[in-house]
């Protein structure tokens, strides 16, 4: 494919921070971008022009379309079908989109090639719960298959009693039961993948969640080094099965049973802001540079140690005092209300 070049339009189907991130690594670039959504988010501050439309709004998407040259997407909770409509324009591919959404899918995909994740079972129903539990056993993990982000649309199972409670919980089926995972670490790879499948792979940060959501992710993590080979070789696979294009992220488990696959993003993540400052190449920038079709950047680190914490919530009030600090990077997504568990922004430490 012909590269597009500077001046071009890349159409963003979101609006949040991640849409927000790639905006302005495309702007750094001379590039711009066309943000479509049902509501305004942090990426409409930043955007070249906007379009209001429901996700699953075919016409409404396909006139979005039209008037950008490469369409791509900054979250997975979107129906995959309206987008399908699309066509070869949508970049990572609407297939990489609904594999990437679905837990059933996404852990069948990853089966059939080599990946190992917590022992699992589908559960359509109520009813199928009780037999979940048979197979899985206890502690386990309920999540919804679809539409479940940062610990939500998930519940914890001690044991066969609290099947019923996690059931309500998680405001009833499609979902999955998941073996809970006496884990170590969790860590995850970044990667970018080009159109002509080259792949740039980051140095895999180790990840430290607190009540389901991301808190810290640091490079380099030699603590997870005995996985690392094998994650990444299962992340190229996947890349290459779906002939993604664009930044794919996928999470893994590890300790005692092994490097376990949690799930993939077929986007930027949260455990690549990081590379914005502590990257050769940002995952943003890379993730622009695959859709356009331009050769991908380096990921090397640009320092020895680097750190990204998110501002949760209040954290965010801490705003000023981080200014203040020597070598520390703040962003903020420009959100109005800091709601408990809400994501406001990132600060990212890097270490010469
Ligand atoms: P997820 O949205 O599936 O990535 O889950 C969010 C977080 O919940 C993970 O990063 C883990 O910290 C925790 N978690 C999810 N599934 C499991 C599991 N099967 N075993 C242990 N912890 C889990």
């Amino acid at each position: 494919m012909t590269p597009l070049p500077p001046g071009s339009t890349i159409g963003i189907i979101g609006s949040g921070q991640l849409g927000r991130m790639i905006g302005v690594a495309a702007a750094q670039l001379g590039y711009r971008i066309h943000v479509y959504a049902p509501d305004s988010g942090p990426a409409n501050d930043i955007a070249f022009a906007h379009s209001r439309g429901d996700y699953d709004d075919i016409d409404a998407l396909r006139a979005f379309a039209r008037q950008v040259d490469v369409v791509t997407y900054e979250f997975e909770n979107i129906a995959a079908a309206p987008i399908e409509t699309l066509g070869d324009k949508v970049r990572p591919s609407a297939r990489s989109l609904a594999v990437a959404q679905d837990r059933v899918r996404e852990k069948r995909f990853v089966e059939a090639l080599g990946g190992r994740p917590a022992r699992w079972a589908e559960v359509a129903d109520r009813a199928a719960l009780d037999a979940a539990i048979d197979t899985v056993g206890c502690p386990a993990v309920l999540k919804t298959t679809r539409f479940g982000y940062d610990g939500k649309g998930q519940a914890r199972l001690l044991s066969a009693d609290d099947a019923s409670a996690a059931w309500l919980a998680i405001g009833g089926g499609p979902a999955i039961l998941e073996a809970f995972v006496d884990f170590e670490q969790e860590f995850s790879v970044v990667l970018a993948r080009g159109v002509d499948g080259t792949v740039a792979l980051y140095p895999s940060p180790v990840n430290v969640h607190k009540d389901g959501i991301l808190d810290t992710s640091t490079v380099p993590a030699p603590s997870i080094e005995p996985w690392r080979a094998e994650a990444e070789a299962l992340a190229c696979k996947v890349a290459d099965a779906l002939d993604h294009v664009g930044v794919l992220t996928l999470e893994f488990f590890c300790g005692a049973d092994g490097a376990v696959f949690n799930e993939m993003a077929p986007r930027v993540h949260n455990s690549g802001h990081w590379t914005i400052e502590g990257a050769e190449t940002s995952q943003f920038e890379n993730h622009v540079r695959a859709v356009l079709g331009l050769p991908l950047g380096g990921t090397g680190l640009t320092g020895t140690r680097v750190e990204m914490t998110n501002l949760i919530g209040d954290d965010v009030d801490h705003w000023q005092a981080l200014l203040t600090e020597p070598g520390a990077h703040l962003h903020l997504y420009g959100k109005n209300e800091a709601r408990p568990g809400r994501k406001m922004g990132h600060v990212t430490r890097v270490k010469r």
